[in-house]
């Protein structure tokens, strides 16, 4: 029996239960190159929230794994031919997630981690939007930020989007959804500024415009063993803040 995961427990089992840290990981429903599944994002990131409250749980953490939000900012990803992004705008993802906190408030729950796996949801600002309306804890984890220390031992080429790193993943934790031959190189359309190339001004891309099928980073040196080592150095860092978030204090200095 998975304890951390909401969607498996009763309401025998949960009610006589007191949640300290409650993780809600965000993804989105979008194309992956040619060779990767439309829930890339969404099962990605639960496989990392599985794993690490599984991890901080049995060390003794009170932290429950909420559903999935499986829809995301994709509103550049609307023209590209039969692309199918089902893309909700930031203003609702704000009011999902104001929904959400008020409802976790009443439950008594104090801290809640937001857990994103896709680059379109910009989450930061919800959490502003929030912060002086709400006694909960919020913080964010995006999970693609949180290890890209250890990129150079473990990738060739690490790029943005169903690239070598996603590939990796998809390659060692849902091997069955994955079609590497069907790749291409992932290669990015530069636009004709320089300053936006070189990333001193950014813009929202234009999806169909920068990639030539959905791709961003050359995927061809993915292997299942390299998912794995990346899932492991994930899984050890959220798990570790997990445990200590469940066990600290909320008090007037927190988390200071
Ligand atoms: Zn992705």
């Amino acid at each position: 029996m998975r304890e951390w995961v909401l969607a498996e427990q009763t309401h025998h089992f949960l009610r006589q239960q007191r949640w300290e840290v409650a993780v809600l990981p965000f993804g989105a429903t979008e194309p992956h190159n040619l060779h990767m599944p439309y829930g890339t994002d969404n099962l990605q990131v639960e496989q990392l929230g599985q794993r690490a409250c599984e991890q901080a749980y049995r060390g003794g953490a009170k932290v429950l794994l909420l559903p999935t939000v499986p829809f995301g900012v994709n509103t550049n990803h609307l023209k590209i031919p039969g692309g199918l992004a089902l893309s909700v705008t930031p203003t609702t993802l704000l009011a999902l997630l104001s929904d959400l906190v008020e409802s976790l408030e009443r439950e008594g729950v104090h801290k809640l981690v937001l857990l994103n796996g896709h680059g379109g949801n910009e989450l930061k600002p919800l959490m502003r939007q929030l912060h002086h309306r709400t006694r909960l804890f919020l913080c964010l984890c995006d999970w693609y930020k949180m290890a890209t220390d250890v990129y150079p031992d473990i990738f060739k080429q690490p790029g943005e989007h169903a690239d070598e790193v996603e590939t990796s993943l998809g390659l060692a934790f849902f091997p069955e959804l994955v079609h590497p031959e069907l790749a291409d190189d992932g290669a990015a359309q530069p636009t004709r500024f320089d300053a936006i190339n070189r990333g001193w001004v950014s813009i929202t891309r234009p999806w169909h415009l920068v990639s030539k099928n959905t791709g961003l980073g050359d995927p061809s040196a993915a292997t299942a063993d390299k998912g794995r080592r990346l899932m492991e150095v994930l899984v050890e860092r959220l798990a570790g803040f997990l445990a200590a978030l469940s066990a600290a204090k909320v008090d007037e200095g927190f988390p200071y």
